[in-house]
């Protein structure tokens, strides 16, 4: 359908997603009084987990911190069941969320955004969808998901193959039953990492193909701590505020003392009490980790000597045993039993690093070298196209028809990560150049939604017509995003916070590494500043609507 044939629909505000931040955007502006549609590509809420439905899928944020902090009354009516929630259980909770405060009904499913196009006429975003929608918005925030964008690497063949394959980022609802099946997982990210144990419980083999060895800490799942959580239950406002005060969004004391200033029988200690914590724990042993080489390979080495006690073939554990990039500078992936499952009869491991996967065969896949492996199933455990995937799959257009993929051709630029200067009106939420990925997610959504409805109430209490950053702001944050980048080990890793995972992805840090607490602090100045850096235009156009 022709955008003029379109019936238009009009409103105060889009939304594009209705994971985590769409749902808590929608449930923010209506309370604000504004008139707020969300379009969500899935049948139903949950975003990412609604989609990554593999095998094993649970956070790596402790359930009690990722969860929802806006209202004191959801912490105490869900009970989370384990320490880390599984993705179903992640799923019914975003859905009795939804239920709550009845968002369904403002949520358009099984609908993808196809182009967002302003008309500086009207100052308003024309937003079109696959299915023929039409919209018009006043203001338009996409909640599209820093990892929603799945991606299988282009190997020759795969249309040939005649076995089953999935990606583990776009699974089947009903589930996958690999018994007695020949599997081989291509991938040892989190995805994989997490999966891998459980597939090769069920298959009769499984092969997985890793490309880069990577660091991975035990989890140690289990029940919630009681007493631990009544604590924090006390207060959880305060929590939270905490949280958003915090360096990754998540509560904890920070590191005192440097890994080089340590001992080595102090490195060790603290290392291993850290180890049996549990997840992120053992990032934050020491201050200078992500800042110094030499402390960091402390790390790197006591995380190997882990590996080498675990794996019990030599050849295999050397052979997992990361070596490619610092310490946790790609995400610390956080595991239950991964590096177990390497002692199974039924597991292989094939080292693809100079020998990678050449194409996709009709019964399974072929190396470089013409090694042949055979499979009844394929899992592409490979990834997203991170952080500008979702975006750069909608034709953006803002002032002058300028294309949003055309400005980020050399690299995503933002102002605070919220808003692009050229496209006003138009918000991300953790967007690139903001502390999202970096960080407990749901603290960083929670906290870009309030900002972003403030705004909102403040462009109505002021009777502005548009928001926009200005170029100069956005040049001197993406400045500041690659210098605060560019004092970590960060940048040394072939990551996809650089978008090295993707073949000619411009190679910049994408996501802000000064810190949840600094940042919103600058998000909340630039407010009290009345938008400091942003471009406001009083005269509301005419013809608004
Ligand atoms: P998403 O949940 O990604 O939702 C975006 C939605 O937008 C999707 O439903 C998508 O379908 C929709 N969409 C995108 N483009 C369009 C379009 N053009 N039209 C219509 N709809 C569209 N973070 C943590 O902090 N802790 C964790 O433990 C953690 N675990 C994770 C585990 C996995 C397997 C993955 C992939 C990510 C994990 N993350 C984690 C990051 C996670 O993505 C965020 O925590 C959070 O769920 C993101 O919510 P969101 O609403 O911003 O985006
Ligand atoms: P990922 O971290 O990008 O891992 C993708 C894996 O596929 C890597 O091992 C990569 O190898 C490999 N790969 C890609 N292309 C390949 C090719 N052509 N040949 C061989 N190997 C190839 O993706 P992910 O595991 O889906 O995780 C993405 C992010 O989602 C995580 O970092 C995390 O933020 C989030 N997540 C979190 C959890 C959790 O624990 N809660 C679970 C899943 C995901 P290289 O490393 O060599 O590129």
């Amino acid at each position: 359908m022709s955008e003029a044939a379109a019936p238009v629909r009009t409103l105060d505000a889009l939304i594009v997603g209705a994971g985590f931040a769409g749902l808590y955007q929608l449930l923010r502006l209506r309370r604000a009084g504004f008139t707020a549609q969300v379009i969500e590509a899935g049948d139903n809420v949950g975003g990412t987990w609604y989609w990554n439905r593999y095998p094993g899928a649970r956070c790596d944020i402790e359930s009690l911190e990722y969860q929802y902090g806006f209202d004191e009354a959801l912490p105490h009516e869900w009970q989370w069941s384990e320490r880390y929630a599984t993705q179903p259980e992640i799923l019914r909770y975003i859905n009795w969320v939804a239920d709550r405060f009845d968002l369904r009904k403002d949520v358009r499913f099984e609908t993808r955004v196809t182009s967002a196009h302003f008309n500086e006429a009207t100052n308003r975003w024309l937003v079109t969808t696959d299915r023929g929608d039409a919209y018009s918005a006043k203001f338009c925030v996409m909640a599209t998901g820093c990892l929603s964008a799945a991606r299988v690497p282009d190997f020759k063949g795969l249309d040939s193959y005649k076995g089953e394959w999935y990606h583990t980022g776009e699974w089947p609802h009903e589930g996958v039953d690999f018994t007695g099946k020949t599997v081989g997982v291509i991938g040892t990210g989190s995805s994989a990492i997490q999966s891998i144990p459980l597939i090769a419980a069920q298959a009769k083999h499984l092969t997985v193909f890793q490309r880069t060895a990577n660091f991975s800490v035990p989890a140690h799942n289990g029940p919630i701590d009681e007493e631990y959580k009544a604590k924090i239950l006390q207060d959880y406002t305060a929590f939270r505020r905490a949280a958003r005060a915090s360096q990754g969004g998540v509560v904890r004391a920070p590191a005192e003392k440097s890994a080089l200033e340590a001992t080595p029988e102090e490195r060790q200690r603290e290392f291993e009490i850290r180890w049996e914590i549990g997840g992120f724990a053992i990032g934050g042993a020491f201050i200078d980790l992500a800042i110094n080489e030499e402390a960091n390979a402390t790390a790197a080495e006591f995380v190997r000597s882990k590996i080498r006690q675990t794996v019990k073939d030599p050849a295999t554990a050397e052979l997992l045993c990361p070596r490619d990039y610092p310490f946790a500078t790609k995400r610390l992936c956080v595991d239950t039993g991964y590096f177990e499952t390497f002692n199974r009869d039924n597991v292989s491991l094939v080292d693809v690093k100079n020998n990678p996967v050449a194409e996709i065969t009709t019964t399974g896949l072929k190396l470089q070298d013409g090694t042949a492996y055979d499979f009844d199933a394929i899992v592409f455990a490979t990834g997203f196209d991170a952080m500008t995937g979702a975006l750069s799959k909608i034709d953006i257009q803002g002032r002058g028809g300028l294309k949003l993929n055309e400005k980020w051709e050399h690299g995503p630029r933002t102002y605070l990560g919220l808003q692009a200067a050229g496209f006003p009106n138009l918000f991300t939420i953790t967007g690139p150049g903001s502390p999202s990925v970096l960080s407990n997610m749901i603290v960083s959504i929670e906290q870009h939604v309030d900002w972003i409805t403030d705004c909102l109430e403040y462009l109505r209490d002021h009777e502005t017509a548009t928001i926009e950053a200005t170029t100069r702001a956005e040049d001197e944050w993406v400045d500041h995003v690659n210098t605060v980048a560019s004092f970590t080990l960060y940048p040394k890793a072939n990551s996809w916070y650089l978008g090295a995972n993707v073949p000619g992805k411009p190679r910049v840090f994408m996501p802000y590494i000064g810190g949840v607490g600094n940042y919103a602090q600058k998000c909340d100045q630039v407010a009290k500043d009345g938008y400091e850096g942003f471009a406001l235009d009083a005269k509301e156009p005419v013809s608004a609507r």
